[in-house]
């Protein structure tokens, strides 16, 4: 009975129990995948023949899913996986930005990045995808870092004010 979510693999289980309407489903907090519901067995085995980047696509669905206010039950099948977008690295960058643009309050102000936990707020492939999004944008010149923090730089601004696509990311 080890903490790890089934989803993201991490030992970021946050809380878990059996859902009101039925014992047979289980229902998990992650701190990363966010809440989500699954029956046994059909679910879970579902979920662990996932490969990675399906497994962390669905942490990113999941994450939306509760953070719009509605867990998602997952089931035997993998449609919402074949149905959710397939981002490029710009798109990631700039879920990167915009995440660093909620949390900063002004513009020098540092940000405090959890990879184990945020990865799917960008769709990064886990906390080491997270890694390099964040190596690629400091490359990039449109954020600094230091060991705890992150904050963006006038170009890493410029980018998520001045780019329309991001307004409906
Ligand atoms: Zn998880």
């Amino acid at each position: 009975m080890a903490d790890v979510c089934l989803i993201c693999r991490g030992a970021t289980i946050q809380d878990g129990g059996v859902h009101p309407r039925s014992a047979l489903m289980r229902w998990v907090t992650c701190f990363a995948c966010g809440r989500y519901f699954f029956s046994v067995p059909e679910a879970r085995d579902a979920i662990n023949g996932l490969g990675n980047d399906d497994r962390f696509t669905l942490s990113a669905l999941t994450r939306q899913a509760l953070d719009s206010g509605a867990p998602m039950e997952l089931k035997r099948d993998n449609l919402i996986i074949e149905a959710a977008p397939r981002l490029a690295l710009s798109d990631r960058l700039d879920r990167l930005l915009l995440l660093l643009d909620e949390r900063a309050s002004d513009y020098l102000s540092p940000v405090v990045l959890n990879k184990d936990h945020d990865f799917p707020l960008v769709w990064a492939r886990g906390p080491a995808g997270m890694n390099a999004l964040v190596t690629i944008a400091k490359q990039e010149g449109l954020l600094r870092t230091d060991p705890d923090h992150v904050v963006l730089t006038p170009k890493g601004w410029a980018r998520v004010w001045f780019d329309p696509s991001l307004n409906d990311a």
